[in-house]
């Protein structure tokens, strides 16, 4: 695109993201109004010089009228422009918010998965046990308090090593690329251990819940799917095991050091 049209696209849609950029735009605008309209009134008088006191009136009621004009106009839209990203950017964050816990949703989990990372990447599924008895039993209020308590106890526990988010119903991930898989394994054991200490205070009462984790691990440029189904698989295997536990899957145990693997289901 040429500068000039550049430009003019920049005039036409601005991003304006704050007081900087707004001014920055009123101050653009009028001048390149003022530069236009003088251009013009020269032109003219090129045509139709009478005196240099008329030209001279001329031009300071041009830059008058431009000023008075460009000014405002320029500032409301540019403050309309504004209101129209701040919006925008709302309803992005919102996107990807869960509603209920206010952690990252599944399309968050998605978008930061799919970041090209030259680590490995290790991905924890976290479900809760027996939630549905839990709703059948304390009602569905008590369910959605426990699963913004979870929310939380996770947060706590995990958003050190990396993004911590709800993948839907009482499933709950971690995605991380800054931490070694046994530095995520210890975490989790504690997590574990912190849940099922923990009374959850419910309009239902207090209530006491288990979680079961599936771990697995990635290589740069593998596709998330078979992470996720790899993930899903190894807490399939810890539900069928017997649940309030961890499961790995096979290459995330492959990926342990020698010695480490006998001993991982008794983390939690
Ligand atoms: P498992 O130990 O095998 O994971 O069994 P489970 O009962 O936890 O799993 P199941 O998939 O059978 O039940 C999940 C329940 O979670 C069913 C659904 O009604 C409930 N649920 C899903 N989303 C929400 C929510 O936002 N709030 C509440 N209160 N319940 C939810
Ligand atoms: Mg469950
Ligand atoms: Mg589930």
């Amino acid at each position: 695109m040429s500068p000039v049209r550049t430009f003019l696209t920049r005039l036409a849609r601005p991003t304006i993201t704050s007081r900087r950029d707004l001014i920055r735009y009123v101050v653009v605008v009028t001048a390149f109004s003022l530069v236009a309209a003088l251009a013009i009134d020269v032109a003219q008088q090129l045509m139709f010089f009478t005196t240099w006191v008329t030209a001279l009136r001329s031009w300071a009621v041009t830059v008058a009228a431009v000023t008075v004009i460009a000014t405002p106009v320029a500032t409301m839209f540019a403050r309309a422009q504004w209101e129209l990203q701040r919006a925008k950017d709302a309803l992005e964050d919102l996107s990807r918010t869960d509603p209920l816990t206010g952690l990252p949703n599944r399309r968050a989990l998605m978008e930061a998965s799919e970041a090209p990372t030259p680590q490995t990447m290790v991905l924890v599924i976290a479900d809760v046990d027996r939630f549905k008895a839990l709703n059948d039993t304390y009602g569905h209020r008590a369910g959605d308090a426990v699963l913004q308590a979870v929310g939380q106890i996770m947060t706590q526990h995990l958003a050190g090593f990396g993004l911590v988010g709800r993948l839907g119903g009482e499933e709950f991930a971690l995605i991380s690329s800054d931490a070694s898989l046994e530095q995520i394994m210890s975490a989790l054991r504690e997590l574990l251990r912190a849940i099922e200490a923990t009374p959850f205070v419910t309009p239902g009462g207090a209530v006491r819940i288990t979680m079961s984790a599936g771990i697995a691990i990635r290589h740069s440029s593998e596709p998330f799917e078979r992470l996720y189904s790899e993930a899903d698989e190894a807490l399939y295997l810890a539900k069928r095991s017997g649940r309030n536990q961890i499961e790995l899957s096979a290459r995330a145990k492959e990926a342990l050091p020698p010695g480490k693997t006998a001993d991982y289901q008794n983390l939690a």
